[in-house]
């Protein structure tokens, strides 16, 4: 029996060693809560941005002169409930970690309290067979665990080592309360951004589909909106004009600084994985009837909102920003007066001046500026001339794309 003793010491001793050694090593945390807050301003400035974008919508009301300057805002508060569904779903992101870790923690207070516990029990059984003390009667007399602990300290005689092994317990215990609460939280707004992410997923398509009717709206009638058709119209050749002369500038820069312009030789790869053509160059009846009876360039469908959108060959960027006609689109320079264009683009990528080699992403697909849905309009021109860049065959014919499909229509 006095041999069982000894041993119970020495377990005892050693537990309680593990236990302050364990609570040295809690694990760092990989997703803190201030990151969480800091998602929670980025959301607050976003609600900010919406609130006025309401605004200045509203001042537009059904002015159909105004429908351009609509469009623009409608495209904008697209992009803001884009952003926030992203900030949404990192903090959804950050929640779930956020979950592991303190399972993970709580699971380690419990275990640690487990031992703690068998700690306590065998000093209460060594003082009990030494007869130091009488426990039995205050750990029978108590109607909790923490009511004991509680009449445990009253008793005078506990000593100093057992006092330890007690608080000890103590701490465990409010850590394994506040692991648990802080669990509930973090569930309790995780549950809470989901059903945000919900609303939010809604509100976009309801964004979007307001968006496609406005363009279709001023395409459907003609009549009503032909200064605003005969705008974009013209809006797409000052576009080329300018890409044109920022191709030149770039080019005679680059030979000022001694770099040789470089002849960038090879073809175009797709700008986007979808080969679906809907629409090719020339190839359009205008839907309007005024302006775009030549469409300038290929429109690729079939690539929703969310697809990367490549370079279609290395170059430099001119342009990147925003227009009626071809939303958020992107220039890139190859040679002096060889251009591509990539239009209606959900969010751009790249900025002006920055080089990108063939294949980069330089945004992702969308339906911004003039369109009635997702796509991208796609153009080539070669020595300030655009050209079609789909093969299809026919000599002369060198267009560089090939294996697409093509709509029966736009
Ligand atoms: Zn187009």
């Amino acid at each position: 029996m006095k041999k069982m003793k000894r041993m119970c010491r020495v377990v005892a001793a050693l537990l309680l060693a593990v236990c302050l050694v364990g609570a040295e090593m809690a694990p760092v945390l990989a997703v803190t809560q201030a990151e969480i807050d800091k998602l929670k301003n980025e959301a607050k400035d976003l609600g900010n941005q919406k609130k006025e974008l309401e605004a200045k919508l509203k001042e537009l009301a059904d002015d159909k002169s105004k429908a351009l300057e609509k469009k623009k805002l409608l495209d904008q508060q697209i992009a803001n409930t884009s952003a926030q569904i992203g900030n949404v779903e990192a903090q959804i992101a950050d929640y779930a970690s956020l979950i592991t870790q303190t399972e993970e923690e709580l699971a380690d207070a419990e275990r640690r309290e487990e031992a703690q516990y068998e700690l306590f029990c065998q000093r209460v059984r060594a003082m009990e067979e030494s007869g130091e003390v009488s426990y039995w009667s205050v750990l029978f007399g108590a109607s909790s665990f923490t009511d004991m602990l509680t009449r445990l300290n009253d008793v005078n005689e506990v000593m100093e080592a057992d006092q330890k092994v007690i608080d000890d317990l103590k701490i465990l215990q409010a850590e394994i309360t506040e692991k648990k609460e802080q669990l509930e939280d973090s569930k309790a707004e995780r549950e809470a951004a989901k059903a945000d992410l919900v609303s939010k997923k809604s509100e976009l398509d309801k964004q979007r589909k307001q968006a496609i009717s406005l363009v279709n709206e001023i395409n459907d009638n003609e009549q009503e909106n032909k200064e605003t058709l005969a705008a974009l119209d013209a809006e797409e050749d000052r576009i080329l004009a300018e890409a044109l002369r920022l191709s030149k500038k770039l080019a005679e820069e680059q030979a000022a600084a001694g770099k040789s312009q470089q002849s960038n030789p090879g073809g175009y790869i797709w700008p986007v994985n979808s080969r679906y053509v809907t629409s090719t160059v020339g190839g359009r009846t205008s839907p309007g009837g005024i302006g775009s009876t030549n469409h300038k360039g290929t429109d690729i469908g079939r690539v929703g909102y969310t697809s990367p959108i490549y370079a279609a060959k290395s170059g430099t960027v001119i342009v990147s920003q925003y227009s009626s006609s071809y939303g958020n689109y992107v220039v890139i320079s190859h040679g002096s007066g060889n251009t591509t264009l990539y239009g209606h683009m959900s969010s751009r990528k790249v900025q002006a001046g920055q080089y990108v080699n063939q294949g980069d992403v330089i945004g992702i697909t969308g339906s911004t500026g003039h369109s009635t849905g997702p796509h991208l309009h796609f153009e080539i021109t070669e020595n300030g001339m655009r050209i079609n860049p789909l093969n299809h065959g026919a000599p002369p014919c060198k267009g560089y794309l090939t294996g697409y499909t093509l709509s029966g229509s736009a």
